[in-house]
């Protein structure tokens, strides 16, 4: 088996990058070894949520150049501006050939609202999250609702909307909270594990109902227009479904991400992946890398765990194995390694370095920077200090930004992956 380009790892960067090679008319194979950050996302894509000191950002484009002249050594200084903007267009592209809607606020951040009713800045979500009729209804009207579905437990109106009520941007406005009562789900809250966001998303997409949840989400509205509604409204035929409900409750009705498993997430993993398919990629599922040779400073080949002794061989291999959540990072008591290739680290030594006392900080933890050590041109280096040539990196692997800190998570994957898969069709 011989590609142009193989992937090694199937989240956020790996299927970006591997979009883009088959764009670019090259043959490619992604390795994933399991889940992905994806299924545990809010579905938004943060481009830069915060600047150094803090401050929320409103218009990412117009501080990126200044961000990456102060910070040679980040994710996005070795992309640079236009090329972020031109993966965020393709992104948005590809996913709604898909038919997933991916809104901006024109080249502005906006908030969405979080499980805890907290505002954050991202630059691209989901049209049910954020578009412009939301915008426009967000912060004018005198009364919003948010309300759940009696007995699911991964989303809590009353908690959301204490949070709300706290924000300065919503002191005019009163939030009424609820829950309705869906006949099907009357003996599941006995068992939480059969009563999740999926059993939901799957309960819409059936269409069962429709006309009794209109309904019963009207009468718990209480009068309010516009309406949150946990993040539950389908899980493949979400366009129809939410079209319906908004038609026959006659509500603006946005969703909200949940506890995962996010199906806003879910959703975007699936139209990745089809999309990828539908292009000509090859979908290893469940298999993971666990080792390659590199000789003369290329990596020749690389075997997995269920290929044994077979080398799976191409031209460039790419590595978006994500960070220490996905297994890409590994920390034992006092080292931290890239498991596969054992590449160069770019971290502080001492445990004692690596998290902040406080849990929730916001400036994020020490150890979200750290990672694999690259050249400017994504380029890893081995064992010897030496680039590996033909081997690139992306996502939440890379060593150099902190995505909780600067709100860059989701940008920073799709444009290094964007950015590797140009290097490799200029190859
Ligand atoms: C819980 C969580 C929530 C987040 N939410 C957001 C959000 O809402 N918005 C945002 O902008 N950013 C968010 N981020 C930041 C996130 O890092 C990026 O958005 C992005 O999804 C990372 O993508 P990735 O492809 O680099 O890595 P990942 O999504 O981690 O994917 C890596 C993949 O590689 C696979 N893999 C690992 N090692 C191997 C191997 N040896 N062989 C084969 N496969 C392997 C893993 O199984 C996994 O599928 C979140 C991060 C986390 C951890």
């Amino acid at each position: 088996m011989k590609y142009d380009c193989i992937i090694i790892g199937g989240g956020l960067a790996g299927l970006t990058c591997g979009l883009k090679c088959l764009d670019d008319g090259l043959s490619c194979a992604i390795i994933s070894a399991g889940m992905s950050a994806l299924h545990f996302s809010s579905g938004s894509i943060d481009l830069l949520g915060y600047d150094p000191p803090g401050q929320v950002v409103p218009a990412p484009f117009e501080t990126l150049s200044r961000f990456i002249e102060a910070r040679p050594g980040h994710p996005y200084a070795k992309c640079g501006p236009e090329t972020i903007e031109a993966s965020l267009d393709f992104f948005r592209r590809e996913l709604l050939a898909e038919g997933l809607e991916i809104c901006s606020n024109g080249r502005d951040n906006h908030f969405h609202v979080t499980a805890l009713g907290t505002l954050r800045p991202t630059y691209l979500s989901q049209a049910s999250v954020f578009n412009e009729r939301i915008r426009e209804a967000f912060f004018r009207q005198p009364r919003i609702a948010v309300l759940t579905v009696k007995g699911f437990r991964d989303f809590h109106p009353g908690l959301a909307a204490a949070n709300l009520r706290r924000n300065a941007l919503f002191k005019d406005c009163e939030i009424v909270t609820g829950q309705i009562e869906l006949p099907w789900f009357e003996q599941t809250p006995q068992n939480p594990h059969e009563f999740r966001s999926i059993d939901l998303g799957r309960m819409f997409d059936s269409g069962r109902g429709l006309g009794l949840v209109a309904a019963r989400v009207k009468e718990a509205a209480r009068g309010a227009v516009f309406v949150g509604l946990p993040a539950v409204i389908g899980f493949e035929d979400y366009n129809r479904v939410m079209k319906r409900l908004m038609d026959l409750t006659e509500l603006i009705i946005y969703e909200v991400p949940t506890l995962p498993p996010s199906i806003l997430g879910l959703r975007m993993d699936n139209a990745l992946k089809s999309r990828f398919a539908a292009r000509g990629g090859v979908f290893i599922a469940g298999d993971r890398v666990i080792g390659g040779e590199i000789t003369g400073g290329r990596l020749d080949h690389v075997h997995t765990r269920n290929y044994g002794d077979s080398r799976l061989r191409a031209g460039h291999f790419v590595l978006a194995g994500g960070s220490f959540f996905s297994g890409g990072l590994v920390s034992e008591f006092d080292r931290m390694s890239e498991p596969v290739f054992g590449l160069e680290m770019d971290y502080q030594p001492g445990r004692g370095n690596w998290y902040s006392p406080a849990f929730l900080d916001r400036r994020g933890h020490p150890f979200l920077e750290y990672g694999v050590k690259t050249d400017q041109a994504l380029r890893p280096l081995d064992r010897h200090g030496r680039p590996v040539e033909n081997l690139l990196c992306v996502g939440a692997v890379l060593a150099g930004y902190n995505p909780v800190k600067e709100g860059s998570g989701g940008g920073t994957a799709i444009a290094t992956g964007f950015q590797a898969a140009l290097r490799v069709a200029a190859d």
